[in-house]
Order: C-alpha cells, then sequence, then structure tokens
C-alpha cells in the first residue's frame, strides 16, 4: 500500500463527496467506507453508488486512484439510539440543547471502524467531512473530539494514523468553493445532483441546490451554501 494512501468516510453526502475528491486529488490511492446503521432512508446510501458512477465517468484520473468501496452493517447503533435520524419522530431541540438528530457517539464509533478497516488495509490517513464552523452543535464533530480520538486510536492500535478532516474551518459556501476548485463545474453539478444530506431523504424534488425536501434543517443549509456560492462566483 502506498504511504500516500487514504480511506474517506463517504456516506454520499455533499460534505464526504467532496472531501472524498479532495482526497483523490491529493493521494495517490484511495478507499472508501460508508455505514449502514438503518438510518430513516437510504436515500444517501443510495447516492453513494450513483455519485461514484459520476465520478469514474467524468474524471478518469481519479477513478484510476479509487480501490475498494465497503459498506459496513452497523444496525446496532440504530438499536441503541433514539434519535430523528433512526425513529420516524419530530426533528426538534432535545433538552440537552442538541437537534435529537444527534446520534451519540456516532462519529466516534465510525472514525474507530474506519481506522480498524484502514489498519487491515495498511491506509495511512482517514479522511472524515466532519465540521464545526456551520454544524449543529454536535460535540462529535469538533475539532477536539477528532484530535483525542487520533490520540486514543493510535496508542490503542499503535499506529500513526492522520485523521483529515479538511472541512473543520470551513462553512457550506466554502465547501462547494472547494469542490469548485478541485474539479470545476463538472465536480459541483456532480456533487449538487447526486448526493444526498436531507434528514428526511427526500430526493424526489430538485432545487438549484439538488435533492431535498427543502424544509429540515440540512436541506436550509445546503440552500443558504449553495446561495452564498452561487452569488460568489457572480
Ligand atoms: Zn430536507
Amino acid at each position: 500500500m502506498p504511504d500516500n494512501s487514504a480511506l474517506v468516510l463517504f456516506s454520499g453526502g455533499q460534505d464526504s463527496a467532496t472531501c472524498l475528491a479532495w482526497a483523490l486529488d491529493r493521494f495517490d490511492y484511495v478507499e472508501t467506507i460508508g455505514f449502514d446503521y438503518r438510518q430513516r432512508h437510504r436515500a444517501e446510501l443510495d447516492a453513494r453508488g450513483q455519485f461514484c458512477a459520476g465520478l469514474t465517468t467524468r474524471f478518469p484520473d481519479w477513478a484510476a486512484k479509487l480501490g475498494e468501496d465497503r459498506v459496513l452493517d452497523l444496525s446496532v447503533l440504530g438499536e441503541i439510539s433514539e434519535t430523528a435520524l433512526t425513529r420516524d419522530v419530530e426533528i426538534k431541540t432535545a433538552p440537552s440543547g442538541l437537534p435529537n438528530t444527534f446520534v451519540p457517539g456516532r462519529n466516534i464509533i465510525f472514525l474507530t471502524f474506519a481506522a480498524a478497516v484502514a489498519y487491515r488495509r495498511g491506509l495511512k490517513r482517514v479522511v472524515t467531512g466532519v465540521c464545526e464552523t456551520d454544524f449543529s452543535g454536535y460535540p462529535d464533530c469538533r475539532d477536539d473530539t477528532i484530535k483525542a480520538l487520533q490520540v486514543a486510536l493510535n496508542l490503542g492500535m499503535e499506529s500513526r494514523f492522520v485523521l483529515e478532516t479538511p472541512l473543520m474551518w470551513i462553512d457550506k459556501a466554502q465547501t462547494w468553493m472547494l469542490a469548485q476548485r478541485l474539479g470545476g463545474a463538472p465536480l459541483v453539478d456532480l456533487i449538487r445532483d447526486c448526493t444526498v444530506t436531507c434528514y428526511q431523504g427526500h430526493v424526489e424534488t430538485t432545487h438549484e441546490w439538488g435533492r431535498g425536501c427543502g424544509e429540515c434543517p440540512a436541506c436550509k443549509l445546503r440552500e443558504r451554501g449553495f446561495k452564498e456560492f452561487s452569488e460568489a462566483l457572480t
């Protein structure tokens, strides 16, 4: 396995798709991993295949670096979480002050499983699209959590993984801008058309910023970011 190799946590959403392009632009070999935790909807997981198919067709240089993809069954996470992402309940703020879309420990669990796969595959970097700039306050998206986890994983596996977080300090408009810089309009179009970030998994309606219900917090955030990005371009 080349030193310059990475494993990207790829969910099928805008952020992780941008991270995948970022990794393919800078590393020689890239594998992808996704997680099925009995999300309320499957639209994001379906979007993974659509995005990768488009990437292979439109970016042959990147496709040549793309290795194995795997989806791990983490249904146990759905069993232990009582949240709006894993149960059919209304999205609202919980007594903790966090939105009830927060799945406790989700990113810690994802990154731990990803590191275990990276260890076995000899991949040096693990790339995740977490961001604390315009996030929903999820504590496991914060830079401190990721840094602490990097230390814990490296101690626990006696290894030298680097957890890469290219989106940590940029907002949604800047994430679109990053895609523009990496792959120009073809990449922006691919991310807009193929990825799904909507909490409801609504893919029947297409907006200028992509598919989604247009009402949930994730759609609102995506809409605002794309608008700011489009205005900055013109
Ligand atoms: Zn939505």
